[in-house]
């Protein structure tokens, strides 16, 4: 069968790997430059030195048996690492938590920078409507949208946060001289 899945966040893809596996045609498409989601790691200049800060999830905890299976397949691929300091069952993408969905990308094929706008029925299946973009168009930024589709759903309206992310200074050796500057916060 044909699938389109909406979206090349852990869930999406973890999705997509499975129909694949039951030998279904995948296609996945997400409105993002590259992977990540709400498991992302930006990585910045700063005047103290590059930076890799993970802007989403900071790690993930492991129970379900199912989940236990792929995290121990992650960590043998290399890209998750236990994280004692935040429990006996946390785990950290490394080198950064984008290194899962990276590695998920890795099996998959994702079309960026498509966004979804609509899904539609025909007499002749399903049809996925989308703003892609163009060598002289970026695509535009998400608009609201009524859907045929999206309206049995109650409206949902997630909680807002706001994630800071910050590098801690550490102050570059200094020559020794007379009037030596202590560490700045
Ligand atoms: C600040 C923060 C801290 C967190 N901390 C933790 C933590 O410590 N531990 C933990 O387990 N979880 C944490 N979470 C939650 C965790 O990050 C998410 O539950 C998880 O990453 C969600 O994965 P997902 O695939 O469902 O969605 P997402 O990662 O959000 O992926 C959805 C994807 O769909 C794409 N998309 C959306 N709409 C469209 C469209 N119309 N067309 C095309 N593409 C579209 C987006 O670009 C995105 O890539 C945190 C989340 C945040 C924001």
């Amino acid at each position: 069968m044909r699938i389109a899945i909406v979206g090349a966040g852990i869930a999406g893809l973890s999705c997509a790997l499975r129909l694949q596996d039951a030998e279904h045609d995948v296609t996945l498409f997400d409105k993002g430059r590259g992977a990540g989601g709400r498991m992302s790691t930006r990585r910045v200049e700063t005047s103290a030195g590059n930076a890799a800060l993970d802007h989403g999830a900071q790690y993930l905890t492991a129970r379900d048996p199912a989940f236990v299976a792929a995290i121990d397949a992650w960590a043998a691929a290399g890209v998750v690492a236990r994280w004692p300091a935040a429990g006996d069952d946390a785990w950290i993408g490394t080198p950064g938590m984008n290194a899962i969905v990276k590695h998920l990308v890795d099996q998959t094929q994702v079309h960026w920078q498509h966004q979804v706008t609509a899904l539609r029925r025909s007499d002749a299946g399903w049809h996925v409507e989308l703003l892609a973009p163009t060598p002289s168009r970026p695509p535009r930024r998400s608009t609201r949208h009524s859907t045929p589709w999206s309206s049995p759903f109650p409206p949902n309206r997630p909680r807002r946060s706001w994630p800071i992310m910050i590098r801690p200074w550490r102050p570059k050796p200094r020559p020794a001289g007379p009037r030596q500057a202590g560490p700045r916060c």
